[in-house]
């Protein structure tokens, strides 16, 4: 018999999202990149660039690098500074690097994991972390990736593959291990064995329902197949996480903790509506050009959190009630900091307290977001969203004279 736990735990809803589609100023320099699997929990990437660097700096992920990484060219060492991990070989150029790394159970606040665990034995590994930037000397480059992924004998490895929109080249998160993805349409499913029933049906249920609602609301069919991965780790804690993840062309979802295991009505729609969250920013990133910029993060998390409320409310996922309720926590939230989209929670909270408030329904709104954003290349912007709200708030026939005024 499934063990039961008594009472609802907090539940941790936790939504990453990589837009690789920022503006790209720097100019790049192509570099190949190998991941070996070794061993189990061993991994070793080699870099080799098309002409000589002197440093290759990373942003930190919290202490990913520093625990997990070992920089295997001798004479090549890694230093950290508050905000970056920058590998080095003593001011000499070099052409090429490899690096030891272990997988890594460590989460980093607000980051994707770097991995995530599979009952199954099989690992994902987050592409991303491996890409950073490139100096020749005081010349700033950015990376071109071509990423090539090596399993173990035997081992499947799961990714998409790179998209041709990633200027970068970049990628999410890989599969190494046992399984097989299942197709159904034009979505591939990778899901843990280990994922409860209840589990399992709402999230295929809810995944299934939101993606025709949003094909239908914003009238964009998918331009990218999607690969879908979910993993459930055996972590002893107890309570809910959830984790999402959306990257182009990829979603990925970990579930922690005891309460996985439980059944209850809120923990379904809680999975359903970071469905709803997740899928939204695949729509957000389903265009040819233009999306999301990097320095307003509430459009897009609070855009989704908008985009998911309507979802699962018009696919019946949710009742009125249900959504008016997650609304008021969320206003009472971003009240509490001060309306201000300046904190990680106010991105959240504060960013859907701001779509509730443009009087204009969020449907029309995103979908004409995405359609100017792909006509003109503009990122999602404020102005924009400003612009766009005037203009479906006043009917067109208002800017022409009335039948009854003589015409
Ligand atoms: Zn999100």
């Amino acid at each position: 018999m499934r063990q039961r736990i008594i009472g609802l735990c907090a539940v941790l809803l936790m939504c990453c999202v990589s837009s690789f589609l920022k503006a790209e100023t720097l100019p790049g320099l192509a570099v190949r990149i190998d991941v070996h699997h070794v061993t189990r929990d061993t991994w070793r990437v080699d870099y080799r660039f098309a002409e000589p660097v002197t440093a290759i700096k990373f942003d930190s992920v919290g202490e990913l690098r520093q625990k997990a990484w070992k920089v295997v060219t001798p004479g090549m060492r890694m230093n950290f500074d508050s905000d970056h991990d920058i590998i080095d070989f003593d001011g000499k150029p070099f052409r090429s690097a490899s690096i030891e790394i272990r997988t890594f159970d460590g989460l980093a606040p607000k980051s994707y994991a770097p991995f995530n665990r599979f009952s199954d034995g099989g690992t994902a590994f987050f592409l991303a972390f491996l890409q950073g930037e490139v100096y020749q000397g005081t010349r700033q480059l950015s990376m071109l990736a071509d990423t090539r992924l090596h399993g173990l004998a035997q081992e499947n490895v799961i990714a998409p593959p790179p998209n041709k929109r990633l200027a970068g080249g970049e990628r999410g998160y890989a599969y190494f291990g046992p399984a097989r993805a299942v197709r159904s349409g034009s979505t591939q499913f990778l899901i843990d064995p280990a994922t409860p029933a209840w589990m399992r049906e709402t999230f295929l249920d809810a995944g299934a329902r939101l993606s025709a609602y949003y094909e239908k609301a914003y009238q964009r069919p998918l331009k990218d197949e999607l690969l879908i991965m979910l993993s459930v780790s055996g972590s002893d804690a107890s309570g809910l996480s959830m984790k999402g993840g959306a990257v182009m062309g990829q979603l990925s979802y970990r579930f922690d903790g005891k309460a996985t295991l439980v059944d209850h009505p809120k923990y379904r729609e809680a999975v359903a509506q970071l469905v709803g969250h997740e899928l939204a920013h695949i729509w957000q990133m389903n265009i040819a050009r233009g999306g999301m910029g990097e320095d307003d993060p509430w459009i897009h998390e609070g855009g989704a959190e908008a985009m998911s409320l309507d979802g699962v409310l018009q696919t019946g996922l949710w009742n009125e009630a249900a959504v008016a309720a997650y609304t008021k926590q969320k206003s009472a939230i971003c009240d509490k900091l001060g309306n201000s989209v300046d904190s990680y929670d106010g991105i959240y909270a504060c960013g859907l307290v701001r779509f509730n408030k443009l009087g204009v329904a969020i449907v029309p709104l995103w979908r004409t977001m995405m359609e100017v954003t792909e006509n003109k290349g503009d990122v999602y912007s404020a102005s924009l969203i400003d612009a766009i709200v005037l203009k479906l708030r006043s009917p067109p026939s208002a800017a022409l004279p009335s039948a009854g005024a003589g015409q």
